[in-house]
């Protein structure tokens, strides 16, 4: 039979008789460089990759390596690559498929600092990119050119939840010969299932729900055999973003929970939304849970929970996102999300404070909008904390 999730995501993949020991219940840390070879010519052998075995931590590390085998069973992948930052995934990724001249195709809303990668990649490499609408087939097939070699998907989108049809996305994509990545951070695959609905790669940021206790910063990849293996040789040897062996025997131990852990964040941000949408200090409330969210139909369809992240906005612009701020008690104010504690940032004068007003606007982040990271605390005590400073917003 099948495993479900819940037991794999406990019984994750084990040693295999690496160092003489096996059957530990946690994994062990291999705190180690470099791996001495017995003789010149077993370390030739492994060179020449005749031999399997380890030769040095930046091409290969034995708890590291198990991360990486869960992350690929965890998404349906073949195989799975861990880095030393969700940043270090997304641009090992896109250096490894893209060459000048060619176009990636990007959803409208994407992580701050991916749009100032492709920003870099487009003024030194003439690698081009458009942002675009993709949550349609038809608005999909509008945005591709004859260049589009990468569809590069965020779904939810951040800040405000916006979706992307991946599905839509992969037909399209099938069509023109184009690679689709997805940016499984929000959801993770306990929500949603990219490699399923037809996309070829999942990044994450593992600093987020994967890792989940805010203690730890770190990115996967996972996808097909061959250009893992090839981005190993390549853009992860070479740029050298790796993993290291502690961080990801954090991240394999915050994902032990990692499915009781997101039912928890969903249930309890569901709840929030509700409560914070009958506020008369907030204006509107942005949260694919909501019976009102407006690709409420892609939803359904996509995701099989809303999961822990809810914007909001406030009546009274950027004086009352800042008030509102310091008015918190329990909830932190700190960015990042996707952890045990409540985490609360105010985009104009923090995450998208270098972009203009204007183009902010257009991304739908007006000055008072609130992003909200729910945790597992109480939910009445993150309500009453977040009630009396929204009562100090409206006052
Ligand atoms: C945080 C985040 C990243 C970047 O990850 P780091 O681990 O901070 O490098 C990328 N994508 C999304 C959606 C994120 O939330």
């Amino acid at each position: 039979m099948r495993r479900k999730l819940s037991t794999k995501l406990v019984h994750l993949p084990d040693l295999k008789g690496e160092a003489g020991v096996s059957g530990t219940i946690t994994p062990p840390i291999f705190q180690t460089s470099t791996f001495a070879f017995d003789s010149a010519e077993q370390g030739g052998q492994r060179f020449a990759g005749n031999e399997s075995g380890y030769i040095y931590s930046r091409l290969g590390n034995p708890t590291v390596n198990l991360l990486e085998e869960a992350i690929a069973e965890l998404e349906g992948a073949d195989e799975g690559v861990a880095f030393a930052s969700g940043m270090a995934a997304i641009s090992a990724v896109l250096i490894a498929l893209v060459y000048t001249g060619d176009h990636v195709l990007v959803s409208r809303g994407v992580y701050g600092c991916t749009y100032g990668l492709l920003q870099l990649l487009q003024e030194r490499f003439h690698v081009d990119y458009s942002l675009a609408d993709l949550g349609t087939e038809h608005a999909v097939r509008a945005a591709v050119t004859a260049n589009t070699k990468v569809i590069y998907i965020e779904t939810p989108m951040n800040p405000t939840m916006e979706l992307v049809d991946i599905a839509a996305c992969c037909r399209v994509a099938k069509e023109i010969g184009a690679t689709v990545i997805v940016d499984n951070t929000f959801a993770t695959p306990v929500l949603q299932r990219p490699i399923e609905l037809g996309a070829d790669i999942v990044i994450h940021s593992a600093t987020k729900y994967l890792g989940g206790h805010g203690d730890v910063i770190m990115g996967l990849a996972a996808g097909p055999r061959e250009l893992m293996s090839k981005m190993r040789m390549t853009t992860l040897k070479d740029i050298g973003g790796i993993a290291a062996p502690f961080n990801a025997w954090l991240v394999l131990r915050g994902m032990k929970t990692l499915e009781i852990r997101m039912n928890r964040h969903s249930e309890s941000a569901m709840e929030i939304a509700n409560r914070i949408q009958r506020h008369p200090a907030v204006t509107h409330v942005y949260y694919p849970g909501l019976s009102s969210f407006a690709q409420r139909e892609l939803y359904e369809r996509q995701m099989s929970a809303a999961g822990g992240v809810i914007g909001f906005t406030l009546s009274g612009g950027y004086q009352s996102g800042i008030q509102f701020m310091n008015k918190l008690k329990l909830c932190k104010r700190a960015v990042s999300l996707g952890e045990v504690h409540t985490l609360v940032q105010h985009p104009a004068s923090m995450t998208h404070s270098l972009i203009p007003k204007a183009t902010r606007e257009q991304m739908g982040i007006d000055d008072s909008f609130i992003r909200l990271s729910v945790g597992i605390e109480d939910v009445d005590d993150i309500w009453s904390d977040l009630e009396q400073a929204l009562a100090a917003c409206s006052e």
